[in-house]
């Protein structure tokens, strides 16, 4: 097994973890169903919506219904593993969030390209502004919304 894999399954045994002692605190069931959704999560890298996780999942065999998935997602939002982003349409786009670095987005609004960034200035507003409003920041939405530009002179233009 490649070193890539192992750190994989040690993640997801963690996440794992951290679904089963929500489920228990808030009293939801512990089904099969459940944990195979958790996994095909956290083997998906980027951003997703329900409907292509669906799809994925039916592709892998996995046999879940829609109503399951939208209510499974709906608790690992709940417990912090899933994150969940409007990029300026009514789609919601899910990603796996647990140990993915905190990070922003832009979106092409030509191609709806989704590009991502960290920028550590941004992390020093958060802590401004929790000093300024004497608040505890949980969760944070930041998105620019342009235009890719791809060759030379359009880089020169944009100017
Ligand atoms: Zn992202």
């Amino acid at each position: 097994m490649s070193k890539v894999k192992e750190t994989e399954k040690q993640t997801y045994e963690t996440v794992k973890k951290i679904f089963i002692d929500y489920l228990n605190k808030n009293g939801h069931r512990k089904t099969p169903e459940r944990f195979s959704i958790l996994r095909q999560i956290y083997a998906t890298d980027g951003h997703f919506d329900v409907e292509t996780l669906y799809i994925n999942m039916k592709n892998n065999k996995y046999r879940v219904s829609r109503a399951t998935l939208y209510n499974t997602v709906e608790l690992l939002l709940n417990c912090n593993l899933v994150a969940r982003h409007q990029f300026g349409n009514n789609l919601s786009l899910y990603e796996k969030s647990y140990k993915c670095s905190q990070h922003d987005h832009f979106v092409d609004m030509e191609s709806g390209e989704i590009l991502e960034f960290c920028d550590p200035r941004i992390h020093e507003i958060q802590l401004a502004i929790e000093k300024l409003l004497n608040v505890k920041i949980k969760n944070r939405s930041l998105t620019f919304y342009g235009k890719k530009l791809n060759s030379q002179r359009e880089q020169k233009a944009a100017k």
